[in-house]
């Protein structure tokens, strides 16, 4: 009964080769090779094994926040290159090349918006841009982001995915980590919520300044999370690291995480939180009125 026989899923690289590039990719998890549609349809999740796609900060804008909510802010602040730096490329070059490149100018994108008609105060990271890299602009538009909510009086939302602080800028990313740190705290004073969202990779000096200072700390599934690299830990420490070390599962398991959360249910896990953690002020002063 040929006609029944179950076909072979596994593409021969005959078959591969003839596939037209760009209509199908290859998931780095588990290797299938998944029409790209079928992955857009199922936001850059991978059907077979639930890998998360890096996303652009475009694409996370669209699936949280309600349609056409969304202001952006500080766009127009840009790095200057104050250490002069230059490896194969002037760094400057390099940031004009990835700003014509990709339709964003920096690692992150932060403005105003609504959550299910929530507003917030929101920065997308966007690791297409020199692997999400912090440097002072990255730094600066978040800070920015951190105190509109504070004027505003409305929740922060942050959606990190970095490799750390850019070496380009040297010890003025570094003093980035510091600057969000102390804003994040008025925030804190100021009685207002803030959710961190933690996506593939969350790493380094991102990890150690705002994306781990959530009040509720939120990573999309399999994410590699954590300050130094697996290698080099292991290399210091001199020991054999757990397995799944670094995984957003792991920092779940061990208190660091709040919830593991899927992309497609993201919008509605932050929306609901926001309803939990956030009253609006005029919400609160007809509840104070209703008391009197
Ligand atoms: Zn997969």
């Amino acid at each position: 009964m040929i006609w029944f026989k179950k076909r072979n899923s596994k593409l021969t690289s005959q078959q591969l080769k003839d596939i037209p590039e760009g209509l199908w990719i290859k998931c780095d998890s588990c290797g299938e090779i998944i029409y790209k549609k079928k992955l857009d349809r199922n936001l850059w999740v991978c059907p077979n094994c639930n890998f998360h796609f890096k996303v652009t900060s475009d694409y996370y804008l669209k699936i949280i926040l309600d349609e056409d909510t969304f202001e952006i802010f500080d766009e127009n602040i840009r790095s200057t290159d104050p250490m002069k730096f230059k490896d194969r490329k002037k760094y400057s070059d390099r940031i004009k090349a990835y700003s014509n490149k990709l339709s964003i100018t920096e690692a992150v994108v932060v403005g105003l918006g609504k959550i299910d008609n929530i507003p917030v105060s929101i920065g997308v990271m966007d690791f297409r841009f020199i692997g999400g890299s912090m440097g002072s602009v990255v730094g600066e538009r978040v800070a920015r982001a951190i105190e509109r909510a504070i004027d505003e009086r409305i929740p922060l939302v942050i959606i990190s995915a970095s490799g750390g602080a850019r070496m380009q800028e040297s010890i003025l990313s570094l003093m980035q980590m510091a600057k969000t740190g102390a804003l994040l705290s008025k925030l804190d004073d100021a009685g207002l919520p803030y959710i961190s969202v933690l996506t593939n990779p969350t790493t380094a000096g991102v990890m150690a300044s705002y994306a781990s200072l959530g009040d509720i700390i939120i990573a999309e599934p399999k994410a590699l999370l954590g300050f130094a690299g697996p290698r080099v830990i292991q290399q210091t420490i001199g020991e054999e690291l757990p397995p799944g070390f670094q995984s957003s599962e792991f920092f779940r398991e061990h208190g660091f995480v709040d919830k593991i959360v899927p992309r497609a249910e993201l919008r509605k896990t932050i929306a609901q939180t926001l309803r939990y953690l956030y009253r609006p002020a005029d919400t609160i002063k007809s509840n104070i009125f209703d008391n009197e």
